[in-house]
């Protein structure tokens, strides 16, 4: 099945990345919810409410983490991975010590 792909900001890359949205496969929980009488229907609503409510189906393609709804300027991003870097510097320079 075709995964839809977009951009938005991941917070662990630090950056707009590629994000891709896993789709439910409404065909195979069709399929259990037939052979199992209908019982697989309360599994299934169970996946797709939280899944359509909360919008946290996208996933960065670099990190596997989920992502903002959102992408961010090349100016707030510069920001951000600036901030990130003296983090990085500070606790180097700690463990040098
Ligand atoms: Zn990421």
């Amino acid at each position: 099945m075709a995964q839809a792909v977009t951009h938005k900001y991941c917070s662990s890359c630090v950056d707009n990345v590629k994000a891709q949205k896993n789709p439910i496969r409404h065909g195979v929980h069709l399929v259990l919810s037939v052979l199992t009488v209908g019982c697989w229907l309360a599994v299934y609503l169970l996946i797709v409410i939280p899944w359509h409510m909360f919008g946290k189906h996208y996933k960065c393609t670099i990190c596997g983490k989920n992502v903002s709804s959102f992408t961010k300027s090349p100016e707030k991003i510069a920001v951000l991975k600036a901030k990130r870097n003296n983090r990085i510097e500070q606790k180097i320079a700690k463990m040098s010590k």
